[in-house]
């Protein structure tokens, strides 16, 4: 009847073991077991990309924004004498706002790369970039349906464990540490590192040469990983794109290695592919394998022509979907989720993996510049949330911040993420079985 209703619910079903009778109503009915009432904005008739009010109200400690109604003094929801749960609130409104990435398709605001930037999201405004939303709406939700049906309602875990954690790779540079980190070197006078890092290099074995170092990380944690291969060489626009041919004899052993080893390879689409099918199509070709999923290099997710481009590419899976700018939750949700067809105003076939956390994003002069030490302390309550909500924690590591020419402590900060989540009991999974666990 309703596609936001539908959008909304089909996430909900995603994440938890609900009954399978389960009957909901997005608007009153006087039947349903559960009925929501719906809001009378006419938002979603318009091509606003944010909504005029807010107003927060508590919940389990947590104060959370509501878009679509007024303030009142109501519960969550109230059971009446028929035992129905009534909840007055749209939530169902609130979550599909954020989830489907609205603010990005109705939104102006771009960043030299096309990008949706962080400081024109609703998250940046209202300071909820690490606190997925949505999935708080839908704890609202489940506790709504356990009142309504009498029983507990559990969420669905990973093969018994409280979350999954996706290790992911962008692998950009393999055979340029020499130049990149070498140089500067140089010009700071360090000509002893320069040449250590040259005459590696003209032994075939630049230092940046080294997924067999990423594979022995993740033999460490008894995990497998995805790597996301460039396959666009040619500079775009002054931007570099991979330093080296993925069709060459030596990238395509290391693919070969990789693929045998368990580790699944996916495609890293290259500058201007975000919006051209052709193009992702024939990088797709490049790689040699099937490949099954796609990060956009630079994050470079056009928020009104990507999907279009990620269904023609034929493509089951993308993680672009985080910000450069920030770690946390760009859509406010910690599960994968369908995007959203706003063309033709239905759920797409195309999942996406939200990416949590980039490497980059922790120093870059841009972003953050966070010290090492500062690093653990910022992310443990993003994590944490991810636990509470029994959803996917995607990292980026470029396998460059392996090495200590690099991302300062890249190693170390890797190995204290990873090992933490490790502690907590995570599920390691490559991307696409995250995204095919529950579905
Ligand atoms: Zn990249």
């Amino acid at each position: 009847m309703n596609i936001l209703f539908d959008y909304v619910l089909f996430h909900f079903r995603q994440v938890y073991h609900l009954p399978a009778d389960l009957e909901i109503s997005y608007g009153l009915n006087g039947q349903s077991r559960l009925q929501i009432i719906p809001t009378t904005s006419s938002f979603f008739e318009r091509q606003q990309a944010q909504p005029v009010q807010v107003f927060w109200k508590e919940w389990q400690g947590t104060n959370m924004p509501l878009f679509f109604n007024e303030a009142t003094y109501q519960p969550w929801f109230t059971q009446n004498a028929q035992g129905q749960v009534i909840v007055p609130y749209d939530i169902i409104a609130s979550a599909f706002y954020l989830l489907s990435g609205w603010q990005e398709y109705y939104g102006k605001d771009r960043d030299q790369f096309g990008r949706f930037p962080f400081k024109a999201s609703y998250q940046a405004r209202h300071r909820f970039i690490t606190k997925p939303l949505v999935n708080y709406y839908f704890d609202i939700l489940r506790e709504a349906v356990e009142v309504a049906y009498g029983q507990k309602i559990e969420a669905k875990l990973w093969a018994g464990k409280p979350f999954a954690t996706c290790l992911t790779y962008d692998v950009d540079y393999c055979q340029t540490a020499w130049k990149v980190a070498g140089k500067p070197a140089l010009q700071k006078g360090n000509i002893k590192l320069f040449l250590q890092l040259y005459l590696k290099h003209l032994k075939g074995q630049d230092a940046w040469f080294n997924l067999p170092q990423v594979e022995q990380e993740l033999q460490a944690l008894n995990a497998k990983g995805t790597f996301f291969f460039l396959p666009e060489k040619a500079l775009y626009q002054g931007h570099p794109n991979a330093d080296y041919d993925v069709a060459s004899p030596k990238i395509q052993a290391e693919i070969k290695r990789l693929k045998s080893a368990g580790h699944e390879i996916a495609l890293h689409g290259g500058h201007g592919s975000g919006n051209k099918a052709r193009q992702l199509r024939q990088e797709q070709e490049k790689i040699g394998q099937p490949v099954q999923g796609n990060r956009f290099h630079y994050l470079r997710f056009d928020p009104v022509k990507s999907l279009e481009v990620l269904e023609e590419a034929g493509l089951q899976y993308d993680s672009s979907l985080g910000f450069p700018e920030r770690f946390g939750f760009r859509n406010s949700y910690c599960h994968p989720f369908r995007l959203f067809d706003f063309k033709n105003r239905r759920l797409s076939s195309v999942w996406e993996l939200p990416l949590n956390l980039m490497d980059i994003t922790l120093n870059h002069p841009n972003y953050l510049q966070l010290k090492p030490e500062e690093v653990m302390p910022a992310l443990t309550p993003m994590l944490q949330e991810i636990e509470k909500f029994h959803g996917v924690f995607t990292l980026l590591w470029h396998n460059e911040n392996f090495t200590p020419y690099a991302l300062p402590q890249g190693l170390e900060l890797f190995r204290e993420i990873t090992q933490y989540v490790q502690k907590r009991g995570t599920h390691f999974l490559k991307a696409q079985e995250a995204v095919q666990f529950h579905s």
